[in-house]
C-alpha cells in the first residue's frame, strides 16, 4: 500500500533526526506538505501514521498535513493555472499540454514540533528509557 510505505520512509526520516539531537525530544507534531498530485489519501496517511507510531518513539505525535494544489506554468501564455487532477491536463488558454509543474507533487516534512525534557523528568517518567 502507497501511503504505508510512504509513512514508514516518513518516520525513518524523523527518527534520524531525532537521534541526532542531543536531547532525544518529545515529538508532539509533524507538519507534512503533501501535493495533491501525489496521489496520497491524507486520510490513509494519518491512519498509517497512527498504527505505524505505535509503541515507537513517535507514540501519541499529531501528524499535520497541509495539502498544496496542482500548479502548472504555461511558458507559452506565461501564466500559471491549476489543472483538474483527471480532467484536464492542459492550458485554459491556449491548450498546450501541461509541461511544467510548479507545486503539487511535493511530499516533505514542513517542521517538527517537540519540546525537549529536563534531565528530572526523563528520570522520572521510565517509559522515556524504553525506547528502541
Ligand atoms: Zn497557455
Amino acid at each position: 500500500m502507497h501511503e504505508t510505505d510512504m509513512t514508514k520512509a516518513l518516520i525513518l526520516t524523523v527518527k534520524d533526526w531525532w537521534e541526532a539531537q542531543p536531547e532525544q525530544p518529545k515529538v508532539s507534531r509533524v507538519h507534512l506538505t503533501v501535493g495533491k498530485c501525489t496521489c496520497v489519501e491524507p486520510v490513509s496517511l494519518q491512519f498509517a501514521f497512527e498504527v505505524q507510531t505505535r509503541n515507537t518513539f513517535l507514540e501519541g505525535a499529531e501528524l499535520a498535513i497541509a495539502e498544496t494544489l496542482l500548479i502548472a506554468f504555461c511558458h507559452r501564455c506565461q501564466a500559471e493555472y491549476a489543472p483538474e487532477i483527471g480532467l484536464q491536463y492542459a492550458c485554459p488558454q491556449c491548450q498546450s499540454p501541461m509541461e511544467d509543474i510548479r507545486s503539487g507533487r511535493e511530499l516533505k516534512i514542513d517542521r517538527i514540533e517537540y519540546s525537549v525534557a529536563t534531565a528530572d523528568a526523563v528520570n522520572s517518567d521510565p517509559a522515556n528509557a524504553a525506547i528502541a
